[in-house]
């Protein structure tokens, strides 16, 4: 390649795949219609980013595996994935020392506030030096958008589009070293064990995909808010699907194409069901993903102002220590923390209820508690992330107040204790009936704050407290038509705002077996 001939550099960030990736493929259309001109697909280890409260070494082991993978695809066609690590816009500006003439394409990318300062700084640095930029919608997320409505027509319709081959051939860059992946360490990134992580990369997305369609789905519906269950039965793609090694609209279609096969062989064996609970969940996913794309603040603001200041901003250090811990001496609560510190993964009421009991019972400000979850999970997401932090928290102001109780949700999704006595080892001894409340039970003394902490709060009259803050806040004047403006701006077309006067849905009542919440 003569240095007068555009390089078509591919800029890879959450999207480590060569299937259905646009980006790639119009590039390479480009390069073949320049005759002589060739990809280099790049990938840019960014230290400041993995150094960010919200990152974690767990997350960059996911991706490296990713990373390796993609390395592997994209060398079988030809040119191999080039591997930087420093600032964007730095890497950036030494390929076009090298290659004058390139020509910039990627994602568009909806992630936390660094991510889009350094899209900025990068848009920056192309215009001042005559470089384009072009940047592809990659599924449902639509970026300026101006109205709500239609949004989930829309959806459908993307999810429709077809899926883009990968190219067949990359002709190959000449002279260019390609690095290799950089370890956790070398990122700043402190040590993070995570011994029962998901493995990354294209093979290991396709099998979850693959064996969730076919076996582990079947049950989905019926076992995906138990913690032990919902770890075999939910699909489990998250973090690929955070990290892009499969897009949404192969998962998308996918799933589509597996209900039409049970609807028409007339299954009546809960495949219909759970395909349709799982396809409304990827619907979700970008649906909440919309919002922080419309309103990038909502990372570090309340939603809903009334609720600033309800909470103290600097956080109760030893709660916060115990919650994330897992030594609150609540036992459901604690066995859910420590299988989420040791696996990456929890199941969404698990999430739910651990942001809750933060929230509410422990009384802390949504952002501590929600950077610890976000360090925690494999598949950390931004956009589904903060909205659902704040949305469990109470500050949107425009969804139903949920307070797990979570001694009766350990009853519910754990009845005879034994996910609590595999995470909980200290609790092996406690017998049936008080193993989510061993507080009760006669032999409580030699246990509590020996063996395991007693309660670090009254769950029951902190969540009492916690319920009358939350509502006093709902009955304030002004309150209700700043809800409805962020209603139109981000709710559901298929929902409305709560008044002050309608009171919480009993979360803690049995729980049905889909737990299909309103999508606000
Ligand atoms: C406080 C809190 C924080 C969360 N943070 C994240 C996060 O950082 N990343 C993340 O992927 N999910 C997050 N979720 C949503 C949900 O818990 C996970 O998507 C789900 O547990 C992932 O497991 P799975 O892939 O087996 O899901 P499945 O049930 O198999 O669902 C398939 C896909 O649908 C999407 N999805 C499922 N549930 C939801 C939901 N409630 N909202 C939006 N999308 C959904 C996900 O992409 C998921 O991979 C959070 C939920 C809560 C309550």
């Amino acid at each position: 390649m003569k240095r007068d001939q555009t390089l078509e550099v591919v800029w890879f960030k959450r999207d480590l795949r060569v299937e259905d990736h646009r980006p790639l493929a119009q590039a390479q259309a480009a390069a073949q219609c320049a005759g002589q001109g060739a990809v280099l697909p790049l990938y840019i280890a960014e230290p400041e980013f993995w150094q960010l409260p919200d990152a974690s070494a767990r997350q960059w082991a996911f991706v490296a595996e990713g990373l390796e993978s993609l390395h592997a695809a994209l060398s079988a066609r030809g040119q191999g994935l080039c591997l930087r690590t420093g600032d964007a816009v730095a890497v950036l500006e030494a390929l076009r020392q090298a290659f004058p003439n390139m020509r910039l394409w990627s994602h568009e990318e909806t992630g936390n506030a660094w991510t889009f300062a350094r899209d900025r700084r990068v848009a920056a640095w192309a215009s001042t030096h005559g470089i384009e930029w072009r940047e592809i919608q990659p599924a449902g997320v639509i970026r300026v958008l101006e109205r709500r409505e239609g949004w989930a027509r829309r959806w459908d319709r993307l999810m429709a589009e077809p899926v883009t081959p990968p190219p067949e051939v990359l002709r190959p860059v000449p002279d260019i070293p390609l690095g290799s992946v950089p370890d956790a360490a070398a990122l700043g990134l402190p040590p993070d064990p995570c011994p029962e992580r998901q493995p990354g990369g294209r093979d290991a997305a396709l099998e979850r995909l693959n064996s969730f369609l076919h076996q582990r789905g079947q049950s989905y519906r019926r076992a995906m808010s138990g913690p032990a269950a919902s770890a075999a039965h939910c699909s489990r793609l998250s973090p690929h699907l955070a990290w892009g090694t499969i897009s949404m609209r192969e998962v998308a279609q996918a799933g589509l194409r597996r209900s039409a096969e049970v609807k028409t062989a007339g299954r009546r064996d809960g495949w219909t069901g759970s395909l349709s609970s799982f396809q409304a969940r990827l619907h979700w996913r970008d649906h909440f993903t919309q919002k922080l794309e419309d309103q990038p603040g909502i990372e570090f603001r309340n939603f809903h102002p009334a609720y600033d200041g309800l909470r103290p901003t600097e956080p109760d250090a030893a709660r916060l220590a115990a919650w994330s811990t897992g030594e609150t001496g609540l036992p459901f609560v604690d066995a859910c923390m420590r299988a989420l510190n040791a696996t990456g993964w929890m199941n969404f009421r698990m999430r739910a209820m651990l942001m809750a009991v933060a929230s509410y019972h422990l009384w802390l400000d949504w952002r501590a508690p929600g950077e610890h979850l976000a360090r925690q999970f494999t598949d950390y997401e931004p956009g589904i992330h903060w909205p659902q932090v704040q949305m469990q928290s109470g500050t949107t102001g425009i969804n139903t107040v949920r307070i797990y109780n979570p001694v009766k949700q350990g009853h519910d999704q754990d009845p005879d204790g034994a996910f609590v006595r595999r995470w909980v080892p200290e609790l092996q001894g406690v017998p049936d009936a008080f193993i989510h409340e061993p507080w009760r039970w006669e032999q409580a003394g030699s246990l509590l704050d020996r063996a395991y902490p007693a309660p670090i709060v009254d769950h029951l009259a902190a969540a009492k407290a916690a319920r009358q803050q939350v509502w006093s806040v709902r009955g304030q004047a002004g309150f209700r038509s700043e809800a409805q403006a962020i209603q139109d701006r981000h709710g559901s077309r298929k929902s409305g705002v709560p008044g002050p006067r309608r009171r919480a849905r009993k979360t803690d009542a049995k729980p049905s077996p889909q737990l299909d919440l309103p999508l606000t």
